[in-house]
């Protein structure tokens, strides 16, 4: 199976903590170059001082950016890779606040197309050309399994990350005879900053303790825990690999088999 990345640029967002953070670190491992974007120079200097260098002459970048503020995405992505092809750009980012669709405000799904929707155009109109010229290109985008099944109170989010995926599957078809995939993984609960602060914020609203709330939900998972971070990571850096040229326009839903859609 071929699985080098040697030679090959990636550019991951939201890779300051959680699930962004554990694909570097998984890319790096298999020899990419990697460029790390969050909103925090120092998180991203400590991210970038860990990422591996199995070929010593790597030198990894980092990327600080707010991706709710995609004009200034876009001026950011254009300084911190200039001149530098990127062939490998996973699409990830924070999730919307939690909340009811109908409670929501306009500006509330405005504010998360924008961080979730064209944040990803914004960085695609930026690494297409240099993918075509690789003829290679993987583009994997973190999302959610409210994409097959919308989760209760993450209204916002759940009407997001349709778009996203819609997105997606159209770019697919339009990118694949340049050597181009797209792809997205869809984590279910994995123990990170985002998932704790879910289940605060449920535990509050329903006048339960955390570890209550934290039970009831290993319960509809039937491998009977959380994900973690890595376990996420192992699928998303596959889907970046030569191996996983022929892998396109899927979304597959790494939750411990909890999502229960047929496809
Ligand atoms: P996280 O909150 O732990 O990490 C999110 C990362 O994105 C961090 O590096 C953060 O700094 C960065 N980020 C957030 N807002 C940003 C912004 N405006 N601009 C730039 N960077 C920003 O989240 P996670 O658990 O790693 O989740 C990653 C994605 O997967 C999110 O979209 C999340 O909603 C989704 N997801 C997570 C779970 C879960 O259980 N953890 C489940 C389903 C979906």
């Amino acid at each position: 199976m071929q699985l080098d990345l040697d030679q090959r640029h990636a550019l991951v967002c939201g890779a300051s903590r959680g699930i962004g953070r554990a694909v570097a670190n998984e890319l790096a491992r298999l020899g990419a170059t990697v460029t790390v974007l969050a909103r925090s120079r120092e998180v991203l200097e400590q991210v970038v001082a860990e990422l591996a260098t199995p070929n010593p002459a790597t030198r990894h970048g980092l990327c600080v950016a707010d991706m709710r503020d995609t004009a200034a995405l876009a001026r950011a992505v254009r300084e911190c890779v200039a001149g530098r092809r990127v062939e490998i750009l996973v699409h990830n980012s924070g999730g919307p606040p939690a909340g009811r669709a109908s409670e929501a405000q306009p500006e509330d799904f405005a504010a998360a197309f924008a961080q979730h929707v064209i944040s990803g155009q914004v960085l695609l109109q930026h690494v297409l050309a240099g993918m075509r010229e690789a003829g290679y290109g993987r583009l994997v985008n973190i999302i959610s399994t409210s994409v097959k099944e919308p989760i209760a109170n993450l209204g916002v989010s759940n009407t997001v990350r349709a778009a996203v995926a819609a997105w997606a599957k159209t770019l697919s078809g339009e990118l694949a005879g340049d050597g181009i995939t797209v792809n997205n993984v869809l984590p279910g609960f994995t123990e990170t900053d985002r998932l704790s602060s879910l289940i605060a914020e449920r535990a509050r609203a329903q006048s339960r303790s955390e570890t209550e709330i934290a039970q009831a939900m290993r319960a509809q998972v039937p491998a009977g825990r959380f994900g973690k971070p890595d376990e996420i990571a192992a699928v998303a850096t596959f889907l970046c690999t030569p191996a996983a040229a022929y892998v396109n326009g899927v979304s597959i839903a790494v939750d411990g088999g909890r999502t229960r859609s047929l496809s």
